[in-house]
């Protein structure tokens, strides 16, 4: 069998290294652009267009196509991938909204009677104006603190704002003036289908905020069935104890232990969004990542949808995942059923080991774009722990914010910790002017988890 999977990331290249583990994998084509990887499987796939993806899929005998990032899938890889009856796992065009349109996703889960914070809608023009008179002339009567902004569409991760301060309304301001056309840009390449509403303009959700520990939930779904991958945590701030800019993502944990009642929650969500997305006749296809906040009561609340894998969740999901996923990947692409031996609902089989991701990410991330520096290895005989390319080029340069990662497994937390944080050190970044510099990255990934029954 040959596998095509699209995308060049960290999730991407764990994804592409899971199925070239697998014996009966025969190729793995990658749609990755510039970058490569070194491996006997790997094949370059030329293109970045879903037609022409597909097209080449049915020209290379592709068994499966799976989609990494959003963009691909809410172009509509899944409905290209159908013309040539290529298996692909990746939801339809119409369930791509879930993602790339906050306010439909929100009108989704609220139909389906999901817990998740009250929003409300304002165009970008009307939502200047608010804070601007918040900031201004203190008017508090329709704009208060704290909120949360949200850019309705694609934004690459960078569309949140949470709000306490003043200073963060006037930061928000200034970064949204800024980045509003490249979203919009990117939003222009996204295709419309059932849920797709007419937009005059940009459009925002003011939310309300809500406190507590984050879980990423990722689901493979077929229709009204579906199976759960291990629970992970993703670490969103830039810096430790969960302050500074949020980004793409600065680490991972997994597996993450979650009470019964939480779990029950968990699995109640994605059964009522199954069951609305069918009542629509939209059944949803492919892995649907969902973003909790775990308040103190121990309530689940939904804060997003993704229409694919996390990043960096999949990093420490995957290695860990045994026969049966990929059998049900298979079927799901295919569309077929699940295999008869499992609920839906139950748990992928896993190897139980404590996975710890961590993101190296340029100094300037994720305010500036960084300069082109060559990644330095100090120790290549270091190997307790799996460097995952992120954005390293094939000459060992990168211009990337997250550059790359590394990833520990082990049986307890604190060991994975130990190891990843003695391996981080090898690592430098060259400067133009020969100066080494030291990645970004986060001291503090796994840390709640260490020493505590989760171990
Ligand atoms: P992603 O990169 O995961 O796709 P996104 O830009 O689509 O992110 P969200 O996941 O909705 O956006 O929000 C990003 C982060 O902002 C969340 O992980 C969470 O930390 C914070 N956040 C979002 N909504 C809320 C809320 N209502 N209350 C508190 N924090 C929130």
């Amino acid at each position: 069998e040959n596998v095509l999977i699209i995308g060049n990331g960290g999730r991407d290249y764990s994804l592409f290294s899971a199925f070239a583990k697998l014996p009966e994998v025969k190729n793995v084509f990658c749609a990755s652009g510039k970058r490569k990887w070194e491996h006997p499987k790997y094949r370059l796939c030329p293109f970045s267009n879903v037609d022409d993806i597909a097209r080449y899929a049915s020209d290379n005998q592709i068994g499966l196509v799976v989609a990494g990032p959003e963009l691909p899938i809410a172009q509509g890889i899944q409905s290209a991938c159908a013309k040539y009856n290529i298996p692909v796992l990746a939801p339809s065009l119409a369930c791509a909204a879930l993602e790339s349109s906050k306010i439909i996703c929100k009108e989704i889960i609220q139909a389906a009677g999901i817990k998740t914070a009250a929003a409300q809608i304002v165009t970008w023009n009307d939502l200047k104006n608010l804070l601007h008179n918040y900031l201004e002339i203190n008017d508090t009567t329709q704009f208060n603190l704290p909120c949360v902004l949200k850019y309705d569409g694609l934004a690459a991760g960078k569309g949140v704002f949470v709000l306490f301060t003043k200073e963060d309304v006037h930061n928000a301001l200034v970064a949204i003036d800024q980045n509003l056309p490249d979203w919009e840009k990117l939003s222009a390449q996204v295709k419309t289908d059932t849920y797709s509403k007419q937009k005059k303009s940009p459009c925002f959700l003011i939310e309300e905020t809500l406190k507590g520990e984050e879980i990423s939930a990722i689901a493979l779904c077929n229709g009204n069935e579906f199976r759960l991958l291990p629970m992970a945590r993703d670490y969103k701030r830039r810096n430790d104890g969960q302050t500074g800019a949020n980004t793409g993502g600065m680490g991972s944990v997994s597996p993450v232990c979650l009470s019964e009642k939480i779990m029950g929650q968990i699995k109640t969500t994605f059964e009522k969004t199954l069951n609305e997305l069918s009542k629509r006749n939209t059944p949803y296809r492919g892995f649907l990542f969902a973003g909790f906040m775990v308040d103190e009561k121990q309530e689940a609340w939904l804060l997003e949808y993704n229409c694919r894998l996390g990043d960096p969740e999949t990093q420490v999901l995957l290695p860990g995942l045994q026969r049966d996923f990929y059998t049900e990947l298979f079927n799901t692409a295919k569309g077929n059923s699940f295999s008869l031996s499992n609920k839906s609902g139950d748990e992928f089989n896993h190897d139980k080991l404590k996975r710890i991701f961590l993101v190296a990410a340029s100094p300037e991330y994720p305010e500036k774009s960084a300069p082109r520096r060559e990644l330095i290895n100090n120790n290549l005989q270091q190997s307790s722990c799996e460097f995952i390319p992120t954005a390293i080029e094939p000459d060992s340069t990168t211009i990337g914010g997250r550059a790359f990662g590394l990833l520990a497994s082990s049986s307890s937390f604190t060991q994975a910790q130990k190891n990843i944080y003695c391996a981080i050190e090898n690592y430098y970044l060259k400067n133009s002017d020969e100066s080494l510099s030291k990645p970004h990255f986060r001291t503090d990934i796994g840390k709640e988890f260490c020493e505590t029954s989760q171990e």
